[in-house]
Parts: structure tokens; sequence; C-alpha cells
């Protein structure tokens, strides 16, 4: 069988869900691998890389679909991308299930399969397929460089022959897998840096990564996502004002605050509101990771980069993966490369589209003729 990838056409999205060496490693189990013309372009792989990867460079995107039975994408694929689906093909991409109904009808009426990788179950067998992990990586590393970017002093603390220079602080709220790749970076800078969670349980590795975590003077417990499979869930009243007055209190010491609070299938909870904007000294920068689901920021704005009248950058970008390319392609290409070899047991350059694996079911959301989503909850944990 061959698989392939096509450019992709989202306007400003730079990745590609296959790179040189992924095809290598497509190759190793029996697939043959193509890419549309200039498809790596914009991550940093050229055509000639392709080309002595063994990958056919295929001239069109509707000839690539054509010629291709698995087709490999970053972004959800829109209308034009959708009649290209025929009967037995594979599709691997994000496909955003939840709120893609149309998308799916699609796929169904053309008897396509589709994988959808924010859908692959986060059980320890899988997190080599875990894209949402990996791309979330890649947004707390890249929301700390924004951050120092923006920012016009150190992040760490030096005694010069020209000054003594504080360190910076910096205070990131939600310690998921974004906001532990931004507390590294944080720190690893030597900012001194903060972290607060709802779940109380990621205390323990924020603190083991040199940063501080915020606890609250409140008197239940913060919250224990045991119960939610490791996700938060909304807050109390209560819980949401003892956080928002430790948030006031610590406005006016920090400098850079990194949002990244996310309740699944929620809007973001607003957690940083207006007066607290107005307290940050002038030269601060807010990241807001958050800024799909609305931000958790009152003021940001989706994709924008805007300074407040007292002169403090919010940034609202919603690409951070896509504005490191190179590492983001790389990192996604090797997430689709693990679920073709969950998909090809015996190397042999064919699907087996196993139902009964937990993983293969749990991401799959179209099989021949039918929509399955959502999954059944996977058996094994
Ligand atoms: P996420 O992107 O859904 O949310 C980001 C963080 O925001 C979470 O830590 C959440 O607790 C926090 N948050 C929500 N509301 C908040 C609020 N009001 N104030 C402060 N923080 C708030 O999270 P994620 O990065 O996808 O990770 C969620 C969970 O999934 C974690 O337990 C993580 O360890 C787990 N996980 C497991 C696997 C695996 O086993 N393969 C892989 C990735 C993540």
């Amino acid at each position: 069988m061959k698989i392939g990838a096509p450019k992709e056409i989202f306007e400003g999205e730079a990745r590609v869900a296959m790179t040189p060496d992924s095809a290598r490693q497509l190759q190793k189990l029996g697939y043959d691998c193509a890419i549309e013309t200039g498809a790596g372009e914009a991550a940093g792989f050229a055509d000639a890389l392709y080309a002595e990867a063994g990958v056919e460079v295929i001239k069109t995107a509707a000839a690539l679909w054509k010629e291709v039975d698995i087709v490999a994408k970053v972004r959800q694929p829109n209308d034009t991308e959708l009649k290209r689906l025929t009967k037995g093909k594979t599709l691997i991409s994000f496909f955003n299930p939840g709120g893609n109904e149309a998308g799916m009808e699609a796929a169904k009426a053309k008897g396509a399969n589709v994988i959808a990788m924010e859908m692959v179950p986060r059980i320890s067998r899988a997190q080599k397929m875990d894209a949402l992990s990996s791309m979330a990586n890649i947004a707390g590393y890249r929301a700390v460089i924004e951050a120092g970017n923006n920012f016009g002093r150190f992040f760490t603390g030096q005694v010069t022959a020209a000054g003594k220079v504080p360190p910076a602080k910096v205070l990131v709220v939600g310690a998921g897998v974004a906001g532990l790749a931004a507390i590294g970076t944080s720190t690893s800078l030597g900012a001194i840096t903060l972290a607060f969670d709802v779940r109380p349980e990621v205390a323990e590795q924020v603190e083991s990564m040199g940063a501080e975590f915020v606890y609250l003077d409140f008197e239940e417990e913060q919250q224990d996502g045991a119960a939610t499979g490791g996700y938060a869930s909304v807050q109390s009243e209560e819980f949401r004002e003892a956080q928002l007055a430790k948030f006031r209190e610590l406005a006016p010491e920090v400098d850079i605050v990194i949002t990244t609070a996310l309740i699944p299938n929620r809007e973001a909870p607003e957690l940083w509101t207006k007066d607290m904007v107005e307290a940050m000294k002038p030269g601060s920068v807010i990241v807001d990771l958050a800024a799909e689901k609305g931000g958790n920021c009152k003021l940001t704005v989706a994709d924008e980069k805007i300074v407040t009248d007292n002169g403090v950058t919010i940034v609202g970008y919603t690409d951070f993966p896509s504005r490191m390319a190179s590492q983001s392609s790389s990192l996604y290409a090797t997430n689709i490369r693990h679920m073709m070899a969950d998909l090809t047991p015996e190397k042999d350059g064919q699907i087996n589209h196993d139902m009964e694996d937990d993983v293969i079911r749990g991401a799959t959301v179209t099989f021949e003729g039918e929509i399955t989503f959502p999954p059944p909850p996977p058996k094994v944990q």
C-alpha cells in the first residue's frame, strides 16, 4: 500500500505529516511513500530530501489523494479534501470529531476510514502516538520563548559591572503537558517560576522541576483530578474566588504569565481578569495558550499580539506548534509512524484496521461506512 502526505492548505500552517526520516521508517513497515511537491518546504524539508529517502514526489494534491491508499495530514481536512476521500481509503489526521459532524458524515458517505489523532487514548501504550501531548509540549516551550522575545529583560538574575539585574518572575497557570513544558523552559532559563493548577497531584512534579507550587488559602482541598481521569473539571464558585484572589495578589509581582488552563470540551476558564492585567508592571508579558478556546485572560485576542495602555503585551497566537514547524513535524510524523506500526503488525505494507485494539478503536471515527465516534472507554489503562 502507499501512504502519502499532501501540503497543508490551512492558511499559515507550516507543518507536514511525513518527514524524510518518518518515510524511511514507514518503508520498513512495507509501505511506499509519497508527498505532494513542496509539502515539507515550510518545515525545512525540501523535495530533494524526500526523494533521497525514496519518497515519490507527486505534482498535485489531487493526484496524490488519488494515488495513495493512506493519507497522512496535520490539520482537519476541508471540504475539497473530504471530497477526495474514496471507499476504503484511510485518512490519519487531526479531525476534531466532537465539532465536525459534517466531516464525519462526508467520510462515512464515501466509505473512508478516518483515524483522528486527537482521539488517541491517553494510556501508557499509546504515548508514542499521542500527538496532543507532543504538540502541547512544543506549545509550552514556544510560549516561554515568545514571552522572552516580547520581554525586554533577562530571565536569569545577573550581577554585572553595569549593575545588578533581578531574575524575572514567571507564573504558569495550568500544569498539564503544555504547562509543565513551559515550567521546564522557564526554570532552565533561570527565571523564578511559580505554577498553579487545580489538580494538587501535580505539585510534586512542579517542585521537582525547580518551580514553586502556588497553594490557595482555601479550606477545601484543591481538586483531586483522579475522579476525572486526570483532567480538570469545573470549580466551585468559592474555589474560583480564592484562586482569583491569589492571582490578584501575584499580578503586580510577576513579569510573565503563561496561561494553559483548559477543561475538556468547554470554553477556557477566565482566570486572568482585566484588573489583574491593569495591576501588572509595564513591560510585562502574558502568553495565553488557551486563546483558541476563548482565552484564560479576559483581554486576549486570538491570533493576535496586543499591547495594553499600561504597557502589558498579551500574545494570543493559536499556532505555536506551526511556529516551530521543523520540530513539530518531526514529532507529529513520528506519532503517525507509530500509529502506522500499530496498524501494520505484520510489517507487510498492508493495513490491519483491528477494531478490537483499544488504541485503534479509540482513534477511529469512521470505519467501513459507519460513524464510530464516540468510542467506548479503553479496556486497559
Ligand atoms: P489540558 O490541556 O486539558 O489542561 C491543561 C491544564 O489546565 C490541566 O493540568 C488542568 O488541570 C489545568 N486547569 C484546568 N482548569 C484550571 C484552572 N481553573 N486553574 C488552573 N489550572 C486549570 O491538560 P493536558 O495537558 O492534556 O493533561 C491533562 C491530564 O492528562 C494530566 O493529568 C496529564 O498527566 C494527563 N495525560 C496523560 C497522558 C498519558 O497517559 N498518555 C498523556 C498526556 C496527558
